[in-house]
């Protein structure tokens, strides 16, 4: 069975087709950085990285482009905040480095450009000079507006027709635009007081304008929100591209109007399949920022570590709804330590004298065998990850079957079960089982601490107790869990 895809812009499953049949294009409109990643975020980063995984699996090359939004009003409001430096610049890149870190700890693969707004700006005045070319835009008092009424297509993404949308951009605004539809490409200016003050919470009259301003055959100003993909996307990838993900709360406006001003300045077709990651919610609420419900991903990772949150946010395939609940997360632990348990006895199993070549279970292999098909019908059936656990834990059962079902077992079966969660579990749905072999790294790891620990000891009968209540700490910021018991101290990553 052929990958197909559910597209938001016909609303139809199709078969997945790319412009080169042996390579995609992907865009992933990523995040404006004015605060840490929470899972909600998180959500579509693994699902495009599962998504991206999976093309190079069948055989694709994957170019993947994610842009940072580094130049927004929400981060020239955060400016001045908690010691974030004064400019939108600085701010941005606080951010960026955080977000980073938070992909690199996720096990996300890296994109092949991450994009930021504020390199690229002359790439979006081309475009919007292209857009007014094809007049579909105008000049107004200094900043670009996108003119909807010369776009038919505007609304089909969505599924809006245009006299039922409601407005863009902020009321005062509107005595530059000729329909309230119409949304800026370019701003006159820096991001006014209100606009500020707005994100900030705070009074209007207390607060300056501020943010980055660049020239302009239009005067001094900054880059509406929308344009910044397309030209981005252009610039890195095509004119016309194969994949652009995001997450569900893009679609109208984001989406619709790169779409707009993109095929009105190309004339071709921006990008052809448009897929959606659903929101994560919380209690039937969307988890945004603005919500208190912040739960950030640098949080979840040092309360659960990577691979329980992974497997959380793949237990649902990325267009169905999905609740973060302590029950949720507590679900993905206990799977994930089922998974890891069920490699782990594989590996053993496998290493074991108890390991025989002419010991053949057919039951182990038909297993293997239909799971393998099994996981892969169920990515090519529009990335589905909920199915595709599933038949990793199919393969769980069997091994454990096998294992506590006989003393001989099959060498040549564990193998291929082992290079089943190599090749699907680690290389497809990114977790780390963890190379527990005498020469891996955690073996080296645990025999650092052991000797690091003893140095503590030494330390400490010394009467040195500063140096090794640092041993310690240090040993503790590196994640590892140190526990003083009768017996000497015990520890766990
Ligand atoms: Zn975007």
């Amino acid at each position: 069975m052929a990958l197909s895809l559910t597209n938001t812009l016909t609303g139809e499953r199709e078969p997945f087709e790319p412009q080169d049949p042996d390579s995609v294009l992907l865009y992933f409109c990523g995040l404006t950085v004015n605060d840490d990643a929470h899972l909600g975020h998180a959500r579509a980063w693994v699902h495009v990285d599962v998504m991206h995984r999976w093309l190079e699996h069948v055989g694709y090359s994957v170019r993947h482009v994610e842009n940072f939004t580094d130049v927004n009003e929400k981060i020239v409001a955060r400016a001045g905040t908690a010691d974030l430096g004064d400019a939108e610049s600085a701010v941005a890149l606080h951010y960026i480095s955080s977000v980073i870190e938070d992909m690199r700890s996720l096990n996300l693969k890296r994109a092949d450009v991450y994009p930021r707004v504020s390199e690229h700006v002359p790439e979006i005045i081309d475009l919007i000079e292209a857009v007014l070319e094809g007049e579909h835009a105008y000049e107004s008092d200094g900043s670009v507006y996108f003119d909807v009424d010369s776009f038919p297509d505007y609304g089909s993404l969505s599924g809006q027709d245009l006299d039922e949308m409601e407005s863009q951009g902020p009321e005062d605004e509107r005595a530059e635009k000729r329909n309230p539809q119409d949304f800026a490409l370019w701003k006159a200016g820096p991001v006014e007081e209100e606009a500020i003050a707005q994100h900030r919470d705070a009074d209007p009259e207390h607060v300056e304008p501020g943010g980055q301003t660049w020239d302009s055959p239009w005067g001094e100003g900054r880059p509406g929100w929308h344009i910044e993909c397309s030209a981005m996307s252009m610039a890195h990838l095509d004119e016309s591209i194969d994949l652009h993900v995001g997450g569900q709360d893009l679609v109208f406006p984001h989406h619709e109007n790169e779409i707009a001003q993109s095929e009105a300045a190309t004339g071709e077709q921006f990008a052809k399949y448009w897929l959606h990651v659903n929101l994560l919610e919380t209690e039937g609420e969307k988890m945004s920022t603005s919500l208190q419900n912040f739960f950030t991903v640098k949080n979840a990772i040092d309360e659960v570590g990577p691979n329980p949150v992974r497997m959380f946010l793949l237990s649902a395939q990325y267009r169905q709804s999905q609740t973060y609940s302590q029950r949720t997360i507590d679900e993905a632990i206990e799977r994930w330590d089922r998974l890891e348990r069920g490699y782990d006895r594989a590996v053993e199993a496998a290493d074991s004298p108890d390991a025989y070549t002419k010991e053949t279970a057919h039951a182990l292999r038909q297993t293997i065998e239909e799971q393998i098909d099994a996981f892969r019908a169920a990515m090519n059936d529009d990335f589905n990850t909920r199915e595709a656990l599933s038949a990793l834990f199919e393969l769980v059962g069997a091994v454990n079957e096998h294992i506590d079902g006989r003393d001989r077992y099959d060498y040549e079966g564990l193998r291929e079960a082992i290079e089943t969660f190599e090749t699907f579990g680690n290389g497809v749905m990114g977790f780390t089982f963890a190379d527990r072999s005498p020469d891996g790294s955690v073996g080296l790891a645990e025999e650092l601490v052991a000797e690091l620990l003893e140095v503590r000891e030494r330390e400490r009968e010394a009467g040195n107790y500063e140096t090794a209540d640092g041993i310690r700490e240090r040993i503790a910021e590196l994640g590892v869990e140190v526990q003083d018991t009768d017996d000497g101290p015990e520890f766990r990553f």
